[in-house]
C-alpha cells in the first residue's frame, strides 16, 4: 500500500468519457457508506460537452451549497449547450459540494466540510476532501479556464460581481483581469482573501489555470437580476475564451478594489443590526454605517461600526442579528478612492 495518500486513486468514478465527443450527462459517483445504504454513494451530476478543436473550460457552482447564482445558471446551460456551438470542451459541475447543495447548506451535513477550504483534498479524506481531491487532481488538469461560482449564501449579501486575484505571474493576472472583464458582471473586483488556505482559488492559480469567481448577491437565494447576471457572464467567458463563437456581450461594469484587510469589518458584539447604508453607497473614513443593538436590555447605546476607509460598501452581513466576530462589512475603493 502506498503511504502517500496524494498517489492514491481517487475512490470518485465519473460515468461520463471526458474525451468522449458529443454531449453527455451523468454523474460523479463517491461511495459513501451510511446506515439507510451500506454501499451507497454520493452522485453528483455532471455533463461534458466536447466538439472540435479548442480549450476546455471548468464551470462549477454550489463549491457552498447555499449560493444558488451558480446552480441555476450552470442546470440551465447544461439542459441548453448545444455540442455543435462548442470548440473544445466543457466540463459543468453545477452542484460541487452536491451534499451541502441538497441540505441548502453552506458546508456538508455529511462532514461539515467547507469545500472551499478543504482544497488540494485527501483522496482518503473525508466525503468534501475526496470531492476537493478529485477535482484538484482529475478535473482541474483537463481545464485551461475555470469559472466557479459563489454568492453571499445565507448570511452575507454582495453587489454583483465577478473577481480575480493578485498573482505572482503578472501575464496569469493578466489573463485572470481579461476574463472578468469578459464575464462583464455590473463590478469587477479585485479581490483579496481573510483565509484563502483551503480555497479552490488557490489551487486552480497554483496550477497556472484562468481563474475566476464571483460574489453575486445572497441571502440564500437568486433574484431574476442576479440569476441573469450569471447566466449572461457564462456565456460571456465562453465566447471569451473562444469556445462559443462570436464576441462576449459587454455590459457596463465599473472596477472594484480591495487595498488591504481593512476592506473587512467584523462584529465585536451580538446585537441587532441596523445598517445606514446599502449595498453600492459611498462611506467615508470614520463614518458610522451600522449600529449594534444590545439584545437584552432597553437605555443601551448602540455599538457604532465605523468604515476603516473611504469606499462603498460592497458586502453585507444578511440576517438581522449578528453574532460577535461575524464579518459585518466589506468597503471596497472604486478609481475615486485611488
Ligand atoms: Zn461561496
Amino acid at each position: 500500500m502506498n503511504a502517500d495518500p496524494i498517489l492514491r486513486p481517487s475512490p470518485i468514478s465519473a460515468s461520463v468519457d471526458f474525451d468522449a465527443d458529443g454531449i453527455q450527462h451523468g454523474h460523479l459517483r463517491l461511495p459513501w457508506s451510511r446506515d439507510d445504504s451500506a454501499w451507497g454513494s454520493v452522485m453528483i451530476p455532471v455533463t461534458v460537452v466536447k466538439h472540435g478543436e479548442g480549450p476546455t473550460a471548468l464551470l462549477t457552482g454550489a463549491n457552498h451549497g447555499d449560493e444558488y447564482e451558480g446552480p441555476i445558471a450552470l442546470f440551465d446551460l447544461a439542459r441548453t449547450l448545444r455540442a455543435e456551438a462548442v470548440s473544445g470542451r466543457v466540463i459543468i459541475v453545477p452542484a460541487l459540494n452536491y451534499p451541502a447543495f441538497r441540505a441548502a447548506k453552506r458546508t456538508s451535513p455529511i462532514d461539515k466540510g467547507n469545500l472551499n477550504r478543504s482544497f488540494p483534498g485527501r483522496p482518503d479524506g473525508s466525503v468534501t476532501e475526496k470531492i476537493a481531491d478529485y477535482v484538484t487532481r482529475s478535473l482541474l488538469p483537463l481545464a485551461d479556464i475555470v469559472l466557479d461560482f459563489h454568492s453571499g449564501g445565507r448570511t452575507l449579501d454582495f453587489l454583483p460581481y465577478a473577481a480575480a486575484h493578485e498573482l505572482p505571474d503578472k501575464a496569469q493576472e493578466d489573463r485572470c483581469f481579461a476574463a472578468v472583464a469578459a464575464f462583464s458582471a455590473p463590478w469587477s473586483m479585485r479581490m483579496i482573501e481573510i483565509d484563502a488556505v483551503g480555497m479552490f482559488d488557490t489551487t486552480a492559480e497554483m496550477a497556472g489555470k484562468v481563474f475566476v469567481t464571483t460574489e453575486l448577491g445572497g441571502g440564500g437565494t437568486a433574484t431574476a437580476r442576479s440569476a441573469g447576471i450569471a447566466k449572461r457572464g457564462v456565456a460571456n467567458l465562453l465566447r471569451h475564451a473562444g469556445i462559443l463563437a462570436g464576441r462576449p456581450e459587454l455590459g457596463e461594469t465599473r472596477w472594484l478594489d480591495m487595498p488591504s484587510s481593512d476592506c473587512f469589518g467584523f462584529s465585536p458584539e451580538e446585537g441587532l443590526v441596523e445598517f445606514l447604508k446599502d449595498l453600492g453607497e459611498p462611506v467615508a473614513k470614520g463614518e458610522v454605517f451600522a449600529r449594534i443593538y444590545p439584545l437584552g436590555h432597553t437605555g443601551l447605546a448602540p455599538y457604532e461600526h465605523r468604515a476603516a476607509l473611504d469606499g462603498l460598501l460592497a458586502a453585507r452581513h444578511f440576517p438581522g442579528l449578528v453574532k460577535a466576530g461575524d464579518c459585518l462589512s466589506v468597503i471596497a475603493t472604486t478609481a475615486e478612492n485611488a
